[in-house]
């Protein structure tokens, strides 16, 4: 059944869908019960539970989960020159844009009545865990997207866990990006490490990054002691576009999302029905090249779709409805366009604008979230390590103001404890409050 409910009245506007309503989000099912064997057990048995997953799940045997600081080191050795500039280009993008974004939040203190003083302060979290996603595909990206945040935002402790198998090259971007702690822990079982502690890998206060179906129902399980940035699955891709939309250049952009797991969701909404064709044609013609075509269309047969909308109305209604994690707009004034969008991760505004330039370098985070959550919230931030906790003192004369209304709004509740404290401050003071 499908997860999907459309707002009222909307059906009616989309005149074709090619996988109406499918979300990557409507098989998950079977993953709950596992992860929360895995969950359990990590939390009994730590490490042991951790060793026996690791050899089912990723058929590797491990004395030693932590990466050693020689270790560390030969990984970064290992990297070729380019490679390693490269690294250090997309730390510096990531890094250039979370001091930035830093910047924007900032302590606040009021004196909201008279001598009422509220507050707020910035604090970073103290330990933070960072999923680093990287099963099949040596994500050379996702060490940098989790950890630099973390060091910018000025957390004590970044600790990061990534599949066993991962990329040496993984290792490095960890180290590089400045982790404070390397644990080579892949899926449900690195949550569970991070979330509960075990032996060896310490506990954390909050838990970021993307993942698979694994990972994602892990974090949505530990979430309450444990914080989450947000549910970061399965890769997703739309793009809206108009008739100057052009088939090959939005055919590639879709495949580049459709290779990286069979539950990526991608599709073209546009009011073209020319473009809408030709696109579905040039998605076939790039996949007989593609040398990940496997994965790809199966993506595409599965979550692939391409809806054409009557009117611009409709493409933005769906659009957002979609939330989708990455949104391309390439319609013929697409910053203009971009403004009437509403619900989205990241958006990628005009032809040039690839998310994949988002995902390997150019300093926004590729950290997004999936399956709706594009609906009430964007993508992992600097803002994410940190906690805004409010405050406030009061003046002998803010106690004259608010007393009054607490003691009576506590007696009105039943509170007698309450009201005695709210009372308790005038009496003692002897201030004088008619009221009372
Ligand atoms: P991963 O690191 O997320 O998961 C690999 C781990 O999953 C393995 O170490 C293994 O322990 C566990 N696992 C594998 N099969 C299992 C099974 N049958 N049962 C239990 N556990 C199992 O790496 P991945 O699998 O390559 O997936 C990466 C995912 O991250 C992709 O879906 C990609 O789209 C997504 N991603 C999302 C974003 C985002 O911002 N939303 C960004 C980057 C990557």
């Amino acid at each position: 059944m499908s997860t999907e409910q459309f707002p009222a009245g909307f059906e009616g506007r989309v005149r074709y869908t090619k996988a109406p309503g499918r979300s990557s989000v409507a098989d998950t099912a079977d993953v709950v019960g596992l992860v929360q064997e895995i969950l359990r057990e990590v939390q009994n048995r730590g490490d042991a539970a951790i060793r026996e997953y690791s050899q089912r799940f990723d058929k590797a045997d491990l004395d030693q989960f932590e990466v050693s600081a020689a270790d560390r080191q030969a990984a970064v050795d290992a990297l070729e020159k380019q490679t390693r500039e490269d690294t250090e280009f997309a730390i510096e993008n990531v890094r250039r844009f979370a001091q930035a974004q830093l910047g924007t939040i900032q302590p606040l203190e009021i004196e909201a009545l008279p001598g009422l003083h509220l507050g707020h302060r910035v604090i970073p979290i103290e330990r933070v865990g960072a999923y680093v996603p990287g099963g099949r595909f040596p994500l050379l990206s996702a060490p940098i997207m989790t950890i630099v945040p973390g060091k910018v935002a000025g957390c004590d402790e970044v600790v990061a866990c990534l599949p066993p198998n991962a990329h040496q090259a993984m290792i490095a971007g960890c180290h590089l990006s400045g982790a404070d702690r390397i644990f080579r822990i892949g899926g449900a079982q690195a949550i569970a490490a991070m979330a509960f502690g075990t032996e060896s890998v310490p506990q954390v206060n909050k838990i970021v990054g993307p993942g698979n179906a694994f990972v994602n129902e892990a974090k949505r399980q530990v979430f309450g002691p444990v914080g989450i940035d947000q549910l970061a699955g399965p890769s997703e891709i739309f793009v809206v576009a108009d008739s100057t939309g052009k088939p090959d250049l939005i055919a590639t952009d879709l495949l580049a999302q459709a290779e990286h797991d069979v539950r990526t969701r991608v599709g073209l909404i546009t009011t073209d029905e020319k473009l809408a064709l030709a696109t579905a044609d040039e998605v076939q013609k790039q996949l007989e090249t593609l040398s990940t075509a496997k994965i790809a269309a199966e993506s595409w047969a599965n979550y692939g779709e391409i809806t054409l909308c009557a009117d611009e109305a409709a493409m933005i209604a769906y659009s957002d409805f979609i939330a989708a994690e990455h949104l391309q707009v390439h319609t013929a004034e697409p910053r203009e366009f971009a403004k009437k969008l509403r619900n989205y991760g990241s958006l990628f505004i005009g032809e040039n604008a690839s998310v994949v330039y988002s995902d390997k370098c150019v300093g926004t985070n590729h950290t997004l979230p999936t399956m709706h959550a594009g609906r009430y919230t964007g993508g992992l931030w600097v803002g994410s390590y940190v906690k805004i906790a409010t405050h406030q003192w009061l003046d002998d004369s803010a106690v004259g103001l608010v007393a009054g209304p607490a003691t009576r709004q506590s007696a009105s509740e039943g509170l007698e404890g309450h009201r005695r404290a709210a009372a308790a401050r005038v009496d003692r003071k002897a201030a004088t409050f008619a009221a009372l």
